[in-house]
């Protein structure tokens, strides 16, 4: 419709960037809780069509200070192939300032650190990679198709490239079973790669997904909402040394406050993440209601409810006697959210 090809998702942080197709879909999709690209076919867009693509977004005014590089994977184009394209966008959009994409940590962990550099040079400036968790066995469970070690040695080499490195944290994607291990394996691995942002993407096991059928047969028992905030508080607890950001950007996580930098904040955020395990269950329950209905953003918002909107929202919590539907009730929001 508009002359150039665009791919469905970007992270949150991309919401003004240019976007650039330069393949179509994931090339691993086996995540068992991912249903963006299911029944999509990966494929690689050659140099010649992506630079038509850029050719008619300046044709049409497109314009940003930043892009960012589609599909799920963009590193596995042929580096040469990929520096072609990156240069040739930086030549058409002088303006642009940062050019990010995803990258999966296997291929990460594979690329030369001589095309790494040579990408750098080129104009890609970050790296946003989906680690989840920094446990080989939660990797396992979920079928992400990488280890921890593909995680450090790929994320070091993002950074020994001179690119900033994006890696996303999923809180309760190990279940009420590996809950610890999640916490644990994850501060592991940020201690060993020290990225520059850790991003929190709660874990919701969507329906349709392989990972919601198992929440529907039994076979992997959730996380309550709240042991997914838990297990924030205790890998920022075992995080040592770190000088990134850890940032939630994104509504399924419960406390958006939770959020700072990881080398002069981390007190103060677990401080936070302490503070609303403090409250009163009821309290706490009026919270999670009022978050997941879209109506706040941090504990502190509750006292500036409207009285009316407040009372209605106490007699939600009062109408659940137990806790399975109560967690039903919260994740029929957060479905919608992913
Ligand atoms: S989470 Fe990322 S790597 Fe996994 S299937 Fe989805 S798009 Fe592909």
């Amino acid at each position: 419709m508009y002359g150039f090809e665009m791919g469905p998702i970007r992270p949150p942080s991309e919401a003004n960037s240019i976007l650039l197709r330069v393949t179509r879909n994931c090339p691993w999709n086996k995540c068992e809780f991912c249903g963006v690209y299911k029944g999509e076919k990966f494929s690689l867009r050659s140099v010649d069509e992506v630079k038509r693509d850029i050719d008619a977004m300046k044709a049409v005014g497109v314009t940003s200070s930043s892009a960012f590089l589609q599909d799920a994977n963009s590193i596995i184009m042929k580096p040469e192939q990929l520096a072609e394209i990156l240069v040739y966008f930086r030549e058409k959009f002088p303006e642009v300032e940062r050019i990010t994409t995803y990258a999966r940590a296997d291929t990460l962990s594979r690329i030369t650190p001589e095309n790494m550099k040579m990408l750098r040079e080129a104009g890609l400036d970050r790296v946003h990679s989906g680690y989840e968790t920094g446990s080989d066995q939660i990797l396992q469970m979920i079928h992400k198709g990488t280890t921890r070690d593909q995680q450090v040695r790929g994320g070091l080499k993002v950074k020994e490239a001179g690119m900033e490195l994006s890696m996303y944290f999923m809180p309760g994607v190990g279940g009420k079973a590996l809950s610890e291990e999640n916490s644990r394996e994850t501060a592991g691995v940020i201690n060993e790669v020290d990225p520059d942002f850790v991003r929190l993407r709660t874990f919701v096991a969507k329906p349709g997904t392989p990972m919601g059928e198992k929440v529907r047969n039994g076979s992997f028992v959730p996380c309550t909402d709240e042991e997914k905030v838990t297990e924030i508080r205790r890998m920022l607890e075992q995080v040592e040394g770190c000088t990134g950001v850890l940032v939630s950007d994104h509504i399924v996580n419960l406390l958006e406050d939770v959020r700072g930098s990881l080398k002069t904040q981390k007190e103060e955020m677990i401080g936070k993440i302490r503070q609303f395990e403090a409250l009163e269950p009821f309290e706490r329950r009026r919270y999670q209601a009022a978050r997941r209905m879209g109506f706040v953003r941090r504990p502190s918002d509750m006292d500036r409810l409207p009285a009316d909107l407040s009372e209605q929202i106490s007699g939600i919590v009062r109408k659940f006697q137990t806790s399975e539907q109560w967690e039903d009730f919260l994740n029929y929001f957060l479905e919608q959210y992913i």
